[in-house]
């Protein structure tokens, strides 16, 4: 079950002020990059071209031809770029998406492969370009040193974009990193729900309420409203519509991945500190879906479930691989059906509390849910009492499982609160664990 994996993460540096003879140059360059590129995306999307290989196969040779000055990785290095714009174009049409019949290339920034660049040092990069080698001195800055210095690598690709204002390059520099799991002592169960998320840490259940399924209708609603009065007043599909409709994508978008962020990296943050193993649900199509049911939108139930359930976990997932946390995957068929202790089934009323018919204790939904989680992690199906019994020993460090009523309720936290923590529990003083975001 322990592996490694490779993290990638992409720093931002900016040259020092560049001579201008140094400038025009990589002008001249950007502009032969810009052309080429959107010679190929409009091969490539006339043709329904999206894969690199096919598209440096049917056209490398003749962007190569237009510029013989030019070094030739730049028409290899075009080819991905322009494989790349007609993809995610394409894509857009397909669903629907896409306004015009060609995708712009609007900003440009030049990719490069290690042919075309490389780092002198830590100060200094050199470039190859139509006018021999130009080495350009950057900037150092804290994001980077703090890569270089835990020892990540400096991948060979890279991307430069011109700063016309202030004579500089600005470079896109990736940093790899391979990462070994640990070899788990203890679990942190989660379980995703639309509006919140319980996790079970140390016996006892959290439920940190994202609000994300709220978030996403909110905004839905506020867009159609705004769709109809502008529709009225300039006519369907109009230029100020637009452009408050992109707003108020975007800021749905950076609030919810603010949300995602965070719980992630205290979960992340949580199981570290333990040297804990995370388990998530296996999502697949239908336990997660039949959650949302009551959503009859398909599109909105779609929205909801990316947002408030892929989404949150794609984080997790991601946090974790960089800190080498193992994430276990299990089963989460019937998870809040079956009493933990028992294993008899729970009927539930109308709330979200339901009764163990064998036991007669009360149990919250969320909580019988991330107990059978971690009894699934364990190895047991709900039907071994040997994991059973490991799992209440592990967690509560004695024989007696849970207590009669406390323990089988969840501790809610509202998003107000936990936004604010570094820590379980903690004020964002306690900076207990350092961990960059
Ligand atoms: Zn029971």
């Amino acid at each position: 079950m322990r592996g490694t994996s490779e993290v990638t993460r992409t720093v931002v540096v900016r040259s020092a002020p560049l001579p201008r003879r140094t400038f025009r140059a990589l002008v001249e360059l950007e502009g032969m990059y810009r052309n080429m590129v959107e010679q190929l995306v409009l091969y490539a999307v006339n043709n329904n071209v999206t894969k690199f290989t096919r598209l440096k196969a049917e056209k490398y040779r003749e962007v190569r031809s237009l510029y013989p000055q030019l070094p030739s990785h730049y028409a290899y290095t075009a080819c991905q770029d322009a494989a790349e714009r007609a993809h995610s174009f394409l894509r857009m049409k397909k669903m629907g998406r896409a306004r015009k019949a060609y995708p712009e290339v609007r900003s440009v920034s030049i990719w490069l492969d290690d042919r075309l660049w490389r780092a002198e040092g830590l100060t200094s990069i050199s470039m190859a370009t139509h006018k021999g080698r130009l080495r350009v001195s950057i900037e150092l800055n804290k994001h980077f040193l703090r890569y270089v210095n835990r020892g990540w690598r400096l991948a060979t690709e890279a991307k430069v974009k011109l700063d016309r204002r202030d004579r500089r390059l600005v470079l896109y520099l990736t940093f790899k990193k391979e990462v070994s799991e640990y070899k788990p002592k203890d679990y942190i169960t989660v379980d995703v729900n639309e509006d919140a998320e319980a996790v079970l840490i140390d016996s006892v259940v959290y439920l940190f309420e994202t609000d994300l399924s709220r978030v996403t209708l909110g905004y839905y609603y506020r867009r159609k409203r705004v769709q109809e009065r502008y529709d009225r007043v300039y006519g369907p599909g109009s230029r100020p519509a637009r452009k408050i409709y992109r707003r108020l994508s975007s800021n749905e978008r950076a609030l919810k991945r603010d949300i995602r962020w965070k719980l992630a990296a205290l979960i992340v943050r949580e199981a570290t500190k333990r040297q804990a193993a995370i388990v998530l649900e296996r999502l697949g199509r239908e336990p997660a879906r039949s959650m949302i049911e009551h959503i009859k939108n398909p599109q909105l139930r779609h929205r909801v479930f990316q947002a408030a359930f892929k989404g949150l976990q794609r984080a997790i997932e991601e946090k974790a691989r960089k800190y080498g946390v193992p994430v276990i995957y299990v089963d989460p068929r019937n998870t809040s059906r079956t009493c933990p202790i028992h294993g008899a089934e729970i009927v539930y009323g109308r709330d979200r509390h339901g009764v163990c018919s064998r036991g007669g204790e009360t149990w919250h939904r969320d909580v019988v849910a991330c107990y059978n989680l971690l009894l699934r992690a364990l190895g047991g199906d709900g039907g071994h009492a040997p994991s059973r019994v490991r799992a209440f020993v592990a967690v509560d460090g004695g024989p007696v499982p849970l207590g009669p009523t406390a323990a089988h309720e969840p501790t809610p936290i509202a998003r107000e609160a936990w936004a604010r923590w570094r820590s379980l529990g903690a004020t964002s003083e306690h900076k207990l664990m350092r961990m960059s975001a």
